[in-house]
């Protein structure tokens, strides 16, 4: 059990995945994932960070290591033209060759009907103080709205892929589809965007 205040380093999840690592690397067991940077399937995926998916997602996609750039943030929403999920998507298709992307959601996410109201009084279980919070919401941004999830997961792909396809220096001639993954089967089902 870890004690507040004490340097990450002493983390045992750290310690153990450092001695995993060691031995991968001593062991060349990287050797069968070699492959360069650039995305042999020309491909970006936009997905969530849930743990359901982080092998389900490439298995049921059938992509390997060195297929595609993919993008993992909480809900699989693009939420701002300008924010880090947009700025790694013009890298991909700019710089990387990427000339397909598919934003894929999942059923039952964890940040659907996530509320900013809920997440605060989290933070405040977690020992964050009013005063931090109070500040936070002085920042020039909607605080509550920032953190809160989304209500429809169809409506949310079609408004990212929205976003991606009508951003104004996104090259025409990147593709860009949505879809809503099962999260126990990893069927892949389109959204009409
Ligand atoms: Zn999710």
């Amino acid at each position: 059990m870890s004690i507040p205040g004490e340097p990450s380093s002493a983390s045992p999840t750290v310690e153990g995945i450092l001695a995993h690592n060691r031995n991968f690397v001593e062991q060349h067991a990287y050797e069968q994932y070699e492959t360069d940077k650039f995305p042999d399937k020309k491909l970006a995926i936009v997905s969530c960070m849930d743990t359901r998916l982080t092998e389900l997602l490439t298995a049921a996609l059938g992509l390997k290591n060195g297929d595609a750039k993919i993008i993992k943030v909480a809900g699989a929403e693009v939420s701002h033209p300008f924010g880090s999920v947009m700025r790694s998507l013009l890298v991909a298709t700019c710089e990387l060759g990427v000339e397909d992307i598919m934003i894929v959601a999942h059923t039952n996410c964890g940040a659907q009907h996530m509320s900013g109201h809920g997440m605060i009084e989290e933070m405040r279980t977690l020992g964050v103080s009013d005063e931090r919070i109070e500040f936070a919401r002085h920042c020039g941004i909607d605080f509550e709205r920032w953190l809160a999830g989304f209500g429809d997961t169809e409506e949310a792909v079609r408004k990212s892929v929205d976003m991606v396809r009508n951003h104004p220096v996104m090259p025409p001639r990147v593709r860009v589809a949505g879809f809503i993954m099962d999260s126990v089967t990893g069927e892949l089902v389109p959204v009409d965007c």
